[in-house]
């Protein structure tokens, strides 16, 4: 593997896989453009030398091959404004080819001058992409001198583009893109170089997504809260009385033996002391605030209580290294947002006095992004998925394939 930082990409033809499976409009318009923004700075590295941009993604998931709904035109016209926001900047050309292979995209890719791009249609037009399917895997290696994976979003899937593509480049001529490399190194910080004390903050709905991280957590943090819904679960098992709280009654023995081995382990498990409390699940509810074990029968938890804030916010300010997982609450509902508010704003305090912080997953982001904190962490990850998979202990084929 190359670093691409000190990769001279002049006059090299480089196909960058990325990941531009952005959310759009009845209209096609792109309602949230952060996966597109993220990788411009790897674009602007690969021009800035003189070289050439051959760009593949997927988007949406479309079943029988190529259809209007998931074409990749839909971005040109916003791909070309984010290149070329700098109106200083002589404007940077973007092609479009309406396939990733044949023809037309070989043809396009070779007439390519130096700064210039090309966005190739989408990689899952062909079910060959998802099945990992070799051949494809080399047509689409055809394309380029140099192989980039900026798609951090789609690591954990051993694709033809994510993952089986890197065979057919020599180890100097493949490599992360900007936006993989800041992933892979945050998460290697925390995952194993993380000072201590280590504080694991795991939140959501559910136990049983959550389950694998919390079993390799345990082997690496010194502190677990544990928040959001999930949480009820685990106050059940212990005895608890949960009202009509979200519960997974399958999963008691499951919280209980997490608990056990914590004990084991000497990690500190933290579940909320008290819980803001609702009669129904709905913003104009009427709330109370309980202990998360005497919850009335017909109410139900939906935020961690101000006992919990200011035990959790403790923890979380006595932490060296945090990575946070899941809302405290129903976060979406401004009566149950305060429980992860308070916790991003700890976390953002720990980080202003030396913690290394990493949030990751969909909906711890788009809480530091609601609550404008974003800037107060060390790190926001774009890759949900392929995040929760990494700090499952798996190994991700998309990051594996480039290291080899
Ligand atoms: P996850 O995708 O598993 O991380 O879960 C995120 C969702 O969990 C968010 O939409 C929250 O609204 C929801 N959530 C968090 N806490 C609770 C709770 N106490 N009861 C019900 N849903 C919750």
């Amino acid at each position: 593997m190359s670093k691409f930082s000190n990769h001279n990409f002049a006059g090299q033809k480089v196909l960058v896989r990325v990941d531009f499976n952005v959310p759009l409009d009845d209209k096609f318009n792109i309602t949230d453009d952060n996966r597109m923004a993220a990788t411009i700075p790897t674009i602007k590295k690969i021009l800035a030398d003189g070289g050439k941009v051959i760009l593949m993604s997927h988007f949406g998931r479309p079943k029988d091959g190529p259809t209007e709904k998931y074409s990749l035109k839909h971005l040109v016209k916003h791909l070309y404004e984010l290149l070329n926001a700098d109106a200083h900047e002589p404007a940077t050309k973007v092609f479009f080819a309406d396939d990733c292979i044949g023809e037309q995209a070989y043809l396009t890719a070779n007439m390519l001058r130096n700064g210039e791009v090309l966005l190739l249609e989408n990689l899952r037009f062909y079910k060959e992409e998802e099945k990992g399917d070799e051949a494809f895997a080399e047509k689409l290696s055809k394309l380029g001198d140099v192989y980039v994976n900026d798609a951090f979003g789609t690591a954990h899937r051993a694709h033809a583009s994510t993952a089986v593509i890197a065979k057919f480049f020599a180890a100097d001529k493949k490599m992360f893109g900007l936006l993989m490399e800041g992933e892979v190194i945050s998460a290697e910080k925390v995952l194993h170089q993380a000072e201590k004390p280590f504080t694991a903050i795991i939140g959501g709905a559910k136990v049983s997504d959550k389950i694998l991280i919390i079993e390799n957590l345990l082997e690496r943090a010194t502190d677990i809260i544990i928040g959001g819904g999930m949480a009820y679960t685990f106050l059940k098992a212990r005895g608890g009385k949960i009202g009509a709280s979200l519960c997974e009654d399958d999963r008691l023995q499951t919280a209980l033996d997490i608990l056990e081995k914590a004990k084991a382990k000497n990690v500190s498990i933290h579940l909320p002391e008290d819980s803001v409390i609702a009669d129904k699940f709905a913003a104009d509810a009427n709330t109370e605030v309980r202990p998360s074990d005497a919850i009335p029968d017909g109410w139900m938890g939906l935020d961690i209580g101000p006992k919990a804030v200011g035990i959790f916010s403790e923890v979380i300010k006595n932490s060296r290294t945090i990575l946070w997982n899941g809302p405290m609450g129903v976060f979406e509902m401004e009566k149950f947002q305060n429980g992860t508010k308070s916790v991003a704003l700890a976390v953002a305090a720990a980080t202003a006095t030396g913690a290394f912080s990493l949030v990751g997953g969909g909906d711890s982001v788009a809480a530091v992004n609601q609550f404008d904190l974003a800037d107060k962490v060390s790190y926001v990850s774009t890759g949900g998925g392929a995040m929760l998979e990494y700090f499952e202990g798996k190994v991700l084929p998309g990051i594996a394939a480039v290291k080899e």
